[in-house]
């Protein structure tokens, strides 16, 4: 089977390094294997996000050295390649999982979980796991409640174990003891990133998502949703986010880490990809090249650090200053 991977950003901001570590990997897997990569936009969330965004993405993308041969620009067998314009597959999903009673209504609000959890089992990406107080509702309970609100939809996470072999750490990811049940669709009508990410991904016919660690604990809930919608789910890799020396993640509220501010701040994209390839350990020293010379040197990442970040010594750091 040919390999696909994707870049999928969400353009509410601008693209940072530590997306550039993602694009940049996920692409070179792709080229390494001689299979397709797909840029998609997950603009999902319309509140938040800005075509001025989605474009200035692409030109970045392309600052770096990145093609790609499907993407919101340039079409291709699966269009659209844009979140807000594929619902309609998100809802057929949906109905699915509805059919299947995988999914229930939740009245549960925002203030009334945080009241309930303070727990300390918090998940980074989702919060807390969800206590499951709407999943046993009766019948006639639901209705009534309905009838005054509208509920979110919760998909019944299986007690079961989601574990995964990491393709690019080689680290075996397990969750254990890990129980939330999610939301597939918002009461204000918004689908899931989890649930349109992996409709997707799965439409798209995606072998292989690489992509930034943060989403590591979205993955089991990924594997859930493939589970239950009788899709194969693809090779998961997820790279190791970016701290600072200080061990501070870096930000990207830290305006100076866009990539476009690095642009016209005249850093050269060789620069930046030298550094992101000698953090990876894909090459010896932290000098400049292009993302096409590194395909054949492309392979794991080892990570130093005990919190599974990549830290950026002031020496690299100051590559990347203007
Ligand atoms: N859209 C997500 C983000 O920007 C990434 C989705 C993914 O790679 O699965 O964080």
């Amino acid at each position: 089977m040919t390999t696909r991977g994707r870049f999928a950003p969400t353009p509410s901001g601008l693209l940072h390094i530590g997306n550039a570590f993602a694009a940049l990997a996920s692409w070179l897997q792709v080229r390494q294997a001689g299979g397709g990569f797909i840029v998609r936009m997950e603009d999902i969330d319309k509140a938040r996000s800005r075509a001025a965004f989605a474009d200035q993405m692409l030109v970045d993308l392309h600052w770096l050295g990145l093609d790609w041969d499907e993407g919101p620009d340039i079409g291709g067998a699966y269009a659209p390649y844009v979140q807000s314009l594929r619902e309609t597959l998100y809802e057929q999903a949906l109905e699915r999982l509805r059919a299947e009673q995988k999914v229930y209504p939740c009245f549960c609000s925002r203030s009334e979980l945080a009241a309930i959890s303070s727990a300390p089992h918090g998940l980074a990406a989702e919060g807390a796991a969800y206590p499951g107080l709407c999943r046993h509702l009766p019948a006639e309970e639901r209705r009534k409640r309905a009838s005054l609100k509208q509920p979110a939809e919760r998909f019944v996470m299986p007690d079961a174990d989601f574990s995964f072999p990491d393709k690019l750490t080689g680290k075996i990811c397990s969750f254990t003891g890990y129980g939330g049940d999610f939301i597939v669709k918002r009461a204000d009508g918004m689908y899931s990133y989890q649930l349109a990410v992996m409709v997707d991904d799965a439409a798209m016919g995606i072998t292989d998502v690489l992509r930034g660690a943060d989403l590591l604990d979205s993955t089991p809930r990924q594997l859930a949703l493939y589970e239950a919608l009788g899709f194969k789910p693809p090779a998961f890799a997820h790279i190791p986010l970016l701290a600072d020396a200080n061990g501070v993640r870096l930000s990207k509220r830290d305006k100076s880490l866009a990539l476009a501010s690095l642009q016209a701040g005249g850093v050269a994209a060789e620069t930046l990809i030298g550094a992101l390839a000698y953090l990876a350990g894909w090459i010896d020293r932290p000098e400049p090249v292009r993302a096409r010379e590194l395909i054949e040197a492309f392979g794991p990442v080892s990570i130093a650090d005990a919190n599974g970040w990549i830290k950026i010594s002031d020496r690299i750091m100051e590559l990347l200053r203007p």
